[in-house]
């Protein structure tokens, strides 16, 4: 594997540095400005009150004003948006080189396999290249109903429901089952599009710390008199890998009267002993009242679904307006979900071998002395806490001073520089900085693939000790 074309070389620190002094501190503080404004509580009627006496400004100020963006790449440090020129395999191809795949999110190593590939080809042959709208007037498709039936009885629910996005099921379902006197309480890791859904409804909304269920416990008792609850957590979180603690969930949801949704996008078809999620894992399927899950995944296409009784199906399904106003999901991306859940059913060895895998990688990192969390699945983050020595590192790397001085958080900077060695070795990570993760906490993401080889796991991990060590985060 091969250091990416163009790509500067680690020890060119002082260039990284002189380009723009004070641009990483920049991005760094407006990352924080944009984190501070991500909290959720309704706006304050003085922020958000137009003043009569003030002059209208031009909207587009912000936009002509940013340049954070542009700043990082001048820095060599813009880790978003890289375009792939291959499939996303094992080993992807980026700028003219190779690289081995740790950022996907492609677990069952479906979405260059030729069967889903071939499902895909066909669909589009007989039911052309869209669906030229939404299901609920015009585009729905016998493929469609198919499927939502097909994952219903793979979920072990009585019914099912399609979007188009992942993103989009949360918004649908959350905005159309929580009116005006209910509530839904999220775990504060939940994923964007739980929480942008919550917006969206006409409900409270109440968060409970990380899988607390002391602090769950007090927002239920906080809660009672509603209309109606719903508690929606991720099954498997998708930035540090930990499982939701569902079987307290569930005990506290029928204590408190409430109902329980578990967004499964990362653990179908990985947790479970025949890949039906969470639910599957804590054998607790006919306790969690709505099962969500992407296609973006496991199922290598685009799309989601929700899983769950008949008569919350159809009242989801006439009144959610992510699903009523939107188009329907291509021919091509509902025949290769289709295929993968056929496929994911037929070869539970894939699953197997994702869980060696991810086995291997997790004792390898555990025994190099690295912190996964709390991680327990294929999604493994490597954490990184406060290390004089490693910031000595990087200050004794060319430019390198200047750099740990620009007033970065040092977990920001351990993080910037274990992602631009290993990206250099060829590994292909992410760093996940604030506000995906609370400020302090920026982390190097990595997940596992079922069809990762032994060799390209061996040259993850002898990159991940030499880079380890070199930046003194590992003895
Ligand atoms: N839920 C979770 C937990 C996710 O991680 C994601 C996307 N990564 C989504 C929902 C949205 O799914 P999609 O990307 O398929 O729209």
């Amino acid at each position: 594997m091969s250091s990416p074309k163009g790509s500067k070389k680690v020890n060119d620190w002082k260039e990284f540095v002189d380009k723009s002094k004070s641009a990483t501190l920049e991005i760094v503080n407006k990352l924080k400005e944009q984190s501070k404004g991500f909290s959720m509580g309704k706006q304050s009627k003085s922020v958000n009150a137009v003043s009569s006496k003030k002059m209208t400004g031009d909207l587009f100020d912000k936009c002509r004003k940013y340049d954070t963006a542009e700043k990082a790449k001048e820095l060599g440090f813009y880790p978003y948006f890289r375009p792939l020129e291959s499939a996303q395999g094992t080993e992807v191809c980026v700028d003219g080189n190779k690289m081995v795949m740790l950022g996907s999110n492609n677990y069952l190593g479906l979405t260059d396999d030729e069967r889903v590939m071939k499902a895909s080809i066909k669909a589009i042959e007989k039911y052309g290249a869209g669906c030229a709208g939404s299901r609920f007037l015009n585009g729905n498709l016998d493929l469609h109903n198919r499927l939502e039936n097909e994952l219903a009885k793979f979920v072990h629910k009585d019914a099912g429901l399609l979007f188009s996005t992942g993103f989009q099921t949360n918004l649908g379902i959350i905005q159309a089952l929580i009116g005006r006197k209910d509530i839904v309480i999220t775990d504060k890791w939940d994923h964007a599009s739980i929480i942008d859904g919550c917006r969206l409804s006409f409900g409270k909304m109440e968060k409970f710390e990380h899988n607390d269920m002391a602090d769950l416990e007090e927002t239920l008792q906080r809660c009672q008199g509603a209309n109606g609850i719903l508690i929606v957590v991720d099954g498997i979180f998708s930035m540090e890998g930990d499982i939701a603690n569902l079987p307290d969930i569930v005990k506290l949801a029928k204590k408190y009267k409430a109902r329980v949704m578990v967004d499964d996008a990362h653990a179908l078809g990985v947790l479970g002993k025949n890949g039906r999620g969470t639910a599957e894992h804590f054998g607790l399927e006919s306790e969690v009242d709505i099962i969500m899950g992407t296609f973006s995944k496991s199922l290598a296409s685009l799309g989601g679904f929700i899983a769950a009784d008949k008569k919350t199906i159809d009242y989801v399904r006439h009144n959610a307006r992510s699903l009523i106003f939107s188009a329907a999901i291509p021919p091509a991306n509902a025949a290769a979900a289709l295929k993968s859940l056929e496929i994911i059913q037929a070869e539970p060895q894939r699953r197997e071998q994702l869980w060696k895998n991810t086995q291997k990688m997790m004792d390898g990192l555990k025994s190099m002395g690295y912190d996964i969390g709390e991680s327990c699945t294929p999604i493994i983050p490597l954490l990184f806490h406060e290390n004089e020595r490693s910031l000595e590192v990087v200050k004794n790397l060319p430019g390198g001073e200047q750099f740990v001085n620009l007033g970065l958080m040092p977990t920001d900077i351990m993080g910037i520089a274990f992602w631009r060695f290993a990206s250099e070795h060829g590994l292909f990570i992410n760093i996940v900085m604030p506000p995906a993760v609370p400020p302090g906490r920026t982390l190097i993401r990595t997940s596992y693939i079922a069809t990762h080889t032994d060799k390209q796991l061996d040259f993850a991990l002898d990159v991940f000790s030499k880079v380890g060590k070199q930046l003194a985060i590992i003895p």
